[in-house]
């Protein structure tokens, strides 16, 4: 039997999002949101990330454009956009950890994800930087991501996967992928292991500003 901490990122899309409440509260599981801030300008955005707070999952912070690695990025003023402004966005529908999951493309943790400075200015502003260390490529890949989802958690005793509550590509091909949800949670239960809303502590380096393990592997 394995722990797995399912996670959601990218969204809220509004129709995707509350499917996907739907499955989760059918199924009586607690995760936790990790939405990009810009998508919740929008009325419709923030009443999907309202209703995922008050069904009790978690709302972290996963930048406002979720368009740039903030390591990769020579703007003076990055940090200030993607982080701050989307924490503010977000608002009192965050977790009082003030969680931040970086933008990492396409799920790549590399030097890429910080400047050395923006991890001085997270452990000032006091975030939980929440890492993972399992992607199955959901968003690009309904027929395959549920054996990978599986196949991951199955590696490994404590698994923090990330799934997407988006409907497809970015450049609006929809591929469904979250109708395939609740198959993958009965999966995940019926093999017996047991899903969490709790964090993975080998996945949090930072944990309300203060610095538990290092983080030079995400630094440019
Ligand atoms: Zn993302």
């Amino acid at each position: 039997m394995a722990k797995v901490t399912i996670t959601f990122d990218n969204g809220p899309e509004p129709q995707i999002t509350h499917n996907v409440l739907d499955v989760l509260a059918r199924h009586d599981i607690k995760t936790s949101f990790y939405v990009i801030g810009h998508k919740l300008e929008n009325e419709e955005g923030r009443t999907a990330a309202l209703r995922a707070k008050s069904e009790g999952h978690w709302i972290g912070n996963h930048s406002y454009s979720h368009s740039v690695s903030l390591g990769a990025s020579d703007d003076p003023h990055i940090y200030d956009i993607e982080v701050t402004k989307s924490q503010e966005i977000i608002g009192d529908l965050s977790h009082p950890d003030r969680l931040f999951r970086p933008f990492c493309n396409a799920g790549i943790i590399d030097h890429r994800v910080f400047k050395r400075d923006h991890i001085s200015r997270l452990a000032e502003d006091g975030y939980t930087c929440v890492m993972f260390n399992a992607v199955t490529g959901d968003w690009a890949d309904r027929e395959g991501w549920v054996a990978r989802g599986i196949a991951e958690i199955e590696s490994r005793p404590w698994t923090t996967l990330v799934l997407h509550d988006i409907a497809g590509w970015p450049d609006g091909t929809q591929t469904g992928s979250m109708e395939r949800l609740d198959e993958f949670i009965s999966l995940v239960r019926d093999s017996g292991h047991e899903i969490l809303q709790e964090l993975d502590p080998d996945c949090i380096p930072m944990r309300c500003g203060e610095l538990i393990k290092s983080m030079d592997d995400l630094v440019n």
